[in-house]
């Protein structure tokens, strides 16, 4: 029987969202569903878990996990695997998800299949789409091999369903103890307020066409009032209009938020290989030919330091 054994993140000792939609899809497509939930001080959040639909929740819970760690995390989720005997790996795709694929899968000799956008699921046959060449084409993908399948799955693909924690059936990991080659000393965070890009469902980007420093700043109200992230196109990150944390597209961070402003961007397919997958796109741009009209579900032709001004007006009227 399909058994899909999905690895957990967690942020600020919060299952993060990215997770909670691989439960929400797995359970829209009935599969049986288990997870590994590993860190420092995390065994409290297993009835989240267990809430989402996890029937089992393996926990590797001690001081060593608080940073992540490659050689020791892999072999913790080795260690649910086999315990779990899942068929199906489910990872995100975020920084941690992708570098645990590959390992996963070379530890068990298997094939993976990363970055995933679009899943068909029969039994543990699997169709899965991904974009490559910049998003000018999908890779359908399948596994060659019967056997065990590994795959991260981008995140803003499925929704994420809201549900109450329930009373968690836990299994507690062994920690490998000087098992690891690997010491991560320190992760340096920059202390932030602002959205993330990739946890965000709206985005309000800035393009070369706000000018400058200034039309960064004169756009990024619109951003706050709509509690959206700050995005950006990499021409803005390359001139130091804004760091380069805010670059979205192939070089920066791909994301897929409910709603997608883009002001002042022209649609270069580097930017759009990155947000194109978003559900709403909104743009505004003066040239009637720019290429991100073509992406777009609204648009606006006109000048955007005209634009944003009505539009925060209108997100003031909405708000009350
Ligand atoms: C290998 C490689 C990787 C890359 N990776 C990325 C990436 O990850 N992300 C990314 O964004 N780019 C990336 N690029 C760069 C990309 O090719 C474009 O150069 C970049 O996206 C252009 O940014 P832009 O749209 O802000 O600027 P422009 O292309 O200069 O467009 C500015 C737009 O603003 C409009 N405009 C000007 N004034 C106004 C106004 N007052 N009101 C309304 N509209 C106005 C103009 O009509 C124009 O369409 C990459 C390039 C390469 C070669």
């Amino acid at each position: 029987m399909t058994k899909i054994l999905i690895v957990a993140e967690i942020k600020n000792g919060e299952i993060k969202k990215n997770t909670l939609e691989l439960f929400s899809f797995a359970k829209s497509q009935g599969l049986e569903s288990e997870a590994v939930l590993l860190g420092s001080d995390v065994s409290g959040q297993a009835d989240v878990l267990a809430g989402q639909g996890a029937s089992t929740v393996y926990i590797g819970d001690d001081a060593s996990l608080e940073i992540y760690n490659t050689e020791q995390y892999t072999s913790l989720v080795i260690d649910a695997l086999q315990q779990s005997q899942a068929t199906q790996v489910w990872l995100t795709s975020s920084e941690m998800g992708r570098d645990l694929t590959p390992r996963v899968a070379a530890r068990q000799g298997v094939g993976a299949l990363s970055d995933v956008t679009q899943l068909e699921i029969n039994v543990d046959e699997i169709t899965a789409f991904r974009p490559c060449m910049a998003t000018k084409a999908v890779q359908k993908c399948e596994f060659s091999k019967d056997g065990l399948r590994v795959i991260s799955i981008r995140s803003g693909i499925f929704s994420a369903e809201e549900t109450a924690p329930a009373p968690a059936n836990t299994v507690t990991l062994s920690i490998p103890e000087g098992h690891s080659q690997l010491k991560v000393r320190e992760v340096q965070v920059e202390e932030s307020d602002e959205v993330e890009l990739n946890e965000a469902s709206i985005i309000v980007s800035a393009g070369r066409g706000v000018g400058g420093v200034e039309g960064c700043e004169f756009v990024r109200p619109l951003a706050n009032e709509l509690g959206a992230a700050f995005g950006a196109s990499r021409a803005v990150c390359d001139a130091g209009w804004l760091p380069h944390k805010h670059q979205v597209g192939q070089t920066g961070t791909m994301v897929n938020p409910d709603f997608y402003f883009a002001l002042g961007i022209s649609g270069a397919i580097q930017h759009l290989a990155g947000m194109s997958g978003s559900k709403v796109i909104v743009a505004v741009n003066k040239d009637p030919d720019a290429p991100i009209f073509k992406v777009a579900d609204y648009g606006i032709v006109g000048d955007l330091f005209k634009a944003v001004p009505v539009l925060r007006e209108e997100v003031g009227k909405l708000k009350g």
